[in-house]
């Protein structure tokens, strides 16, 4: 049984148990996997919408600059319309010709020039660079360092005449280029799904937000370097949830899933291991049971045989020995007879075809009448009863032969797990909502780790002397118990070891 219980743990643990661990442990270790996909994806998308600013930037630069080329607007008038060009420089071979912005007084336009060429002069590698690229037909924008606090300086080379290369210098506000360039492009690419502002300082201080700090928590962590502007950085976070929220609160949703389908399955499994293992149980008890019954056929059978063969051939003498041996074989016919009905009704509740036909009765006559009956087998076996009736014992809707057959398998049982002290103690009582009776002898007890299942069928209490020789068919108390719950009663047990037990079976009032 235990080796048939382990074997059948071994199998669906390895069918059922492990190939869903394996493939849970396989998906968990896969989340993270695609979980990191997703989120280089997503990091991926903030990346390319950070470097169309970037390019951005480079654009308007370039679109100042093919108008300076072009000369389309004349130089005043791109000052003018853009806010944030404080002046353009037009260093050519005569000198450094300056355009500033209107406000700018005349005094302070002399300095201006002097910080230009001293600026001019300190970047001369990467503009002679500039210069080269021109000739070769190709114009680079390029951020020169400058000592003007808060601005930029850019510088291209231009194409005069054929032999002449001239450089421009572009001053700005970087600040106010930002927010009057940079901002309006910012605010269409974000729309309501990003934050996106622009840092200084690396990244202290900030310039620029597409949404008011404050009005949302940001916790940007996604920067790049503005390529034209050194010392500024771009941020983008998504709005709501970040990446972050959305990886983790996915992954935590599929472990829970997963574990919550893995505990379902080891219940599934448990429950199955149990059921086969009772089902194993089961059919050891009935292969049990069929030996019991045999046995317990078997003597009453070889009695009759053995008296009516020795009646019927004519040597008993004396007329007072034969009716003895009728005595016999009435007596163990009777034993039979009990013994297959007893099987009959069992036979009849396991199909769930037992009937029961109820009237009114009183239990205190039934016990009586079963105690009259009986009085001839316990004087027999030498036992002593003491009975104690209710005195008012209500009328009950009673099927009165199934009760006698349960008050009798308790009786049955009392003597034959009597040892020494041979004594019955039957009785009635009524409690508030029940009427009890009450069957307890003072024999061997049975013991508290069997008391559960003394009422299932086929289970016998084997050990122990007496209880491992006992005849009996393991059913007596399972009927007694079918027939308490067709009453909507109840039976219960106490008892000791060594001591003896009491049934005590519960008919309620209404
Ligand atoms: P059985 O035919 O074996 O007596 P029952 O269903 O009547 O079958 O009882 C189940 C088991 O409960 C018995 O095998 C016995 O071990 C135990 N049992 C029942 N009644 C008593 C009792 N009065 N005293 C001790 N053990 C009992």
């Amino acid at each position: 049984m235990i080796k048939s219980g382990l074997k059948i743990g071994i199998v669906l643990t390895l069918i059922l148990v492990l190939p869903s661990l394996f493939f849970s442990a396989y998906e968990i270790s896969n989340l993270s996997k695609n979980e990191a996909v997703i989120d280089s994806i997503y990091t991926g998308q903030l990346e390319s919408v950070l470097f169309s600013l970037n390019q951005y930037s480079d654009d308007v630069l370039s679109g100042w600059a093919n108008q300076l080329e072009r000369e389309t607007d004349d130089i005043e008038t791109i000052i003018t319309k853009n806010y944030s060009i404080d002046a353009i420089g037009i260093k050519g071979v005569s000198g450094l010709e300056l355009f500033a912005k209107k406000k700018i007084p005349d005094d302070s336009i002399n300095s201006l020039i002097n910080q230009l060429e001293i600026d001019f002069a300190s970047n001369l590698k990467k503009i002679e660079l500039l210069r080269r690229y021109v000739n070769n037909g190709y114009r680079k924008i390029e951020a020169l360092s400058n000592s003007f606090p808060h601005k930029s300086l850019f510088a291209f080379a231009a194409k005069q005449d054929s032999v002449q290369v001239s450089t421009v210098l572009l001053l700005l506000d970087t600040d106010k280029f930002i927010r009057e360039n940079l901002g309006p492009k910012i605010q269409m690419v974000a729309q309501d799904r990003f934050y996106i502002s622009v840092y200084k300082e690396n990244g202290s201080l900030e310039v620029f937000a597409n949404i008011n700090q404050g009005v949302e928590d940001k916790n940007i962590k996604q920067k790049k370097a503005i390529w034209l502007l050194p010392g500024y950085e771009l941020g983008i976070q998504m709005r709501g949830n970040t990446i972050e929220d959305l990886v983790r609160e996915r992954t935590r949703t599929n472990i829970i899933l997963l574990i919550v389908m893995d505990i379902i399955l080891l219940l599934g499994a448990w429950f199955v291991f149990k059921n086969i293992r009772k089902q194993i149980k089961l059919n050891q008890l009935k292969t049990e049971f069929i030996s019991n019954v045999s046995h317990e056929i078997r003597t009453p059978l070889a009695l009759i045989n053995m008296y009516s063969e020795t009646l019927e051939m004519g040597r008993i003498p004396s007329e007072e020995k034969k009716k003895e041996y009728y005595k016999v074989i009435n007596i163990e016919a009777n034993r039979l007879s009990k013994m297959v009905n007893k099987i009959l009704n069992f036979s009849r509740i396991e199909r769930g075809k037992r009937e029961y036909h109820f009237s009114i009765c009183n239990l205190n006559n039934e016990i009586e009448t079963i105690l009259e009956n009986y009085k001839q087998h316990f004087d027999q076996n030498g036992f002593e009863i003491e009975l104690k009736l209710a005195d008012k014992m209500p009328e009950l809707n009673l099927d009165k032969e199934a009760v006698a057959e349960a008050i009798i398998n308790l009786i049955d049982n009392g003597m034959k797990y009597s040892a020494d002290v041979k004594k019955l103690a039957i009785g009635s009582s009524i409690e508030s909502a029940y009427v009890r009776i009450q069957v307890k002898d003072f024999g061997i007890g049975i013991e508290k780790k069997d008391q559960p299942f003394v009422f299932d069928k086929f289970y016998r209490v084997t050990s122990g002397n007496l209880a491992h020789k006992a005849k009996g068919s393991g059913i007596g108390l399972s009927i007694v118990k079918h027939i308490m719950e067709a009453h909507n009663g109840k039976v219960e047990l106490d008892s000791i070891m060594g001591k003896g037990s009491c049934f005590t079976l519960f008919f309620p009032l209404k």
